[in-house]
């Protein structure tokens, strides 16, 4: 899933603070999973921008609405309305959440109410880890399921480094060493022996790095 967490308030006051009326539009998706910016928390945060707007004597309202994915047109056209009867929205969606919004509703302000994180899963109750950075040439088969760019502080494909000590990454105590986790399921699985192979340069063209990427699938197309 998408991970993110809200912004701090003051971020955010400030972010629509010149708007009298503000959307404050959740995800029902990835960041209600997470917490982050669901019904729920669409509810909170409207209370809590209610409250301080009265303390500080400012006149705004706030509408509240929730889509199940924001970052599909489909679904935000259910609140075209509101978007339309507001001077801003503050999205409680992914980045993008954010700019499916923008995108879809060209005149329309739209601010960020959540850092968008990582992908990743939750680990405990209350916690959520990185896994995947979307880097378009998955390894994880090379691997045995551990991704080397997200666990690894380096993104090493032929590790550890010499920062690697008892399991931890040099990083901090609290980091494990990606290239432990990596020997580690390796020896399980009885494959260690792999590590004596060079993993070539990876391709790291299919990633972030080549700009606005797309995936076309013609047979889907009409
Ligand atoms: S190798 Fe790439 S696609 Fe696969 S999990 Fe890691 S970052 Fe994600
Ligand atoms: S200590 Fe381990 S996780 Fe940290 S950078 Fe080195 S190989 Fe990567």
């Amino acid at each position: 899933m998408i991970v993110g967490e809200q912004k701090p308030l003051d971020e955010i006051r400030d972010q629509i603070s010149p708007f009298k009326k503000v959307l404050i539009l959740g995800c029902g998706t990835c960041v209600t999973v997470c917490f982050a910016g669901g019904e729920k928390e669409v509810g909170v945060m409207a209370s809590t921008l209610r409250m301080a707007g009265a303390v500080s004597g400012q006149e705004k309202e706030f509408l509240e609405a929730t889509v199940k994915r924001q970052c599909e047109w489909e679904f935000l056209d259910q609140v075209a309305e509101q978007i339309a009867s507001v001077d801003a929205v503050l999205s409680l969606g992914c980045g993008i959440g954010v700019q499916a919004i923008a995108e879809r509703f060209p005149k329309v302000r739209v601010y960020p109410g959540l850092n968008t994180s990582f992908l990743g899963m939750p680990v405990e109750q209350g916690v959520w880890s990185a896994r995947c950075a979307a880097c378009g040439d998955c390894v994880l088969g090379r691997f045995a399921g551990v991704c080397p760019i997200v666990r690894c502080s380096k993104s090493l494909l032929n590790g550890p480094c010499g920062g690697s000590h008892d399991g931890v990454c040099e990083i901090s105590p609290d980091i494990p060493c990606g290239w432990q986790l990596i020997y580690d399921r390796l020896e399980v699985l009885g494959l260690l022996d792999t590590l004596e192979e060079i993993v070539p340069p990876k391709d790291w063209s299919a990633g972030m790095g080549r700009g606005g990427r797309s995936i076309v699938r013609e047979d889907l197309k009409i």
